[in-house]
């Protein structure tokens, strides 16, 4: 067991890497960060920010060399990384899960081999290709660069065999994923954590809406039938199990109208969608994180009522700062912000929870909060 007092290193200096860092300050922990970045969300909370780029490979293994475990808050490091920093230190969740989650052609591969529903795929390495898969799984569908998509970046929908060749150009080639298109009733996530010795902790079903495939509003519980709930925590810890999993991953899914579930992707680490366990639950995402990564029982992720989050994106930021005094006028709302210092339009700088009696009514505070933050120079 890896007590208080210890010093975890997290690669990656974003704000999941903040969340983290805070609950494990709050227990006692001393907390190294490693990014490329200065004053990262992450390193300003840390207590010592490393700058240096994932490929200086020396500076991860000194950096492994001063902690006691090496976690991380964003996936997509490359695989010599990880190898690097488990030189000095044990690495949760472990590389070759990073390796599998990174890439969309081996995450789905390996959801498929071991069973679990997903989306029919192809893999497309050539325009000839994109043509067949085409042919194959009909349209519309969705190609996915394989490698570092996130927040749908690298992602191109295609409607007719003549927006083939755009799309293919646009997201540049190389390796891609094309994807049947769900015509999904609504999208939910499974925001999980199990212990090296097994045991599991789950947050139900989180309810998702998207906006320009950027999570925009998050709802718990989602507003579903039980035995749906129920079956998506089922698959969530089948993934986990057989992934062998030691921190917190997340399942995204699609909630079809014909009823199914059908996995869209794993992010094997805290999750967007699990922000408002922060101000909602017993025990955090993020706490449920340094936990299983320390080897400590891990906690309750009770819901102790309804909750909601949305995000605040860089856009909020159009014309002006926005009136964080409107959003503090609303007593429930919670405000996260991420300590970014550069508002661009589409990058998530902050959020806001609120907890209630009703889920309907938690999202209604949240979304009127956000709404209220719209600075007034934006509102003429
Ligand atoms: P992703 O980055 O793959 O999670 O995609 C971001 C968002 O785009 C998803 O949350 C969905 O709202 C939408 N999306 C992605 N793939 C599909 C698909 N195959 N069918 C319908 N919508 C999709």
């Amino acid at each position: 067991m890896i007590l208080p007092g210890a010093v975890i290193g997290v690669l990656g200096g974003g704000q999941l890497g903040r969340m983290f860092a805070i609950a494990a300050r709050r227990m006692g922990y001393r907390v190294h960060t490693l990014s490329p970045d200065a004053d990262t969300p992450t390193g300003q909370v840390a207590d010592v920010e490393i700058i240096a780029p994932y490929e200086d490979l020396d500076a991860v293994r000194k950096f492994s060399a001063a902690v006691s475990v090496v976690t991380f808050e964003f996936e997509n490091v490359p695989s010599a990384t990880a190898e690097a920093a488990a030189t000095h230190a044990p690495v949760r969740p472990s590389g070759s899960i990073l390796h599998t989650t990174q890439h969309r052609l081996r995450e789905k591969t390996f959801l498929s081999s071991a069973g679990f529903p997903l989306t029919p795929f192809l893999p497309v390495r050539s325009s000839e290709d994109l043509r067949e898969a085409l042919e194959c799984l009909g349209r519309p569908a969705v190609l996915k660069t394989a490698d570092f998509g996130y927040d749908g970046k690298g992602q191109e929908l295609i409607r007719l065999d003549s927006d083939a060749e755009q799309a293919w150009r646009s997201i540049g080639g190389g390796e891609a994923v094309l994807e049947a298109y769900v015509d999904f009733e609504i999208e939910l996530s499974v925001v999980a954590a199990r212990g090296a010795d097994g045991s599991f902790a789950h947050y139900g079903a989180i309810e998702n809406a998207h906006s320009n495939r950027i999570l925009d509003v998050s709802v718990s519980p989602a507003r579903l039938p039980p035995p749906v709930a129920a079956e998506a925590v089922q698959i969530a810890r089948g993934v986990l199990d057989e992934l062998g999993v030691v921190g917190v991953l997340c399942v995204e899914f699609f909630l079809t109208r014909a009823g199914k579930l059908l996995i869209n992707e794993l992010a094997p680490r805290p999750h967007n969608s699990g922000h408002l366990t922060f101000d909602a639950c017993v025990t955090s995402q993020f706490e449920q994180q340094l936990r299983a990564v320390c080897e400590l029982p891990l906690g309750s992720a009770e819901l102790l009522r309804p909750a909601a989050m949305a995000n605040l994106l860089g856009d909020l930021w159009r014309d002006c700062e926005p009136d964080w005094g409107a959003v503090c006028a609303f007593p429930a709302a919670k405000l996260h912000l991420y300590g970014k210092l550069a508002p661009r339009p589409g990058r998530k700088m902050g959020h806001i929870t609120a907890v209630a009696e009703t889920a309907e009514e938690a999202e209604a505070i949240v979304r009127s909060a956000r709404d209220a933050a719209v600075c007034i120079a934006a509102r003429k």
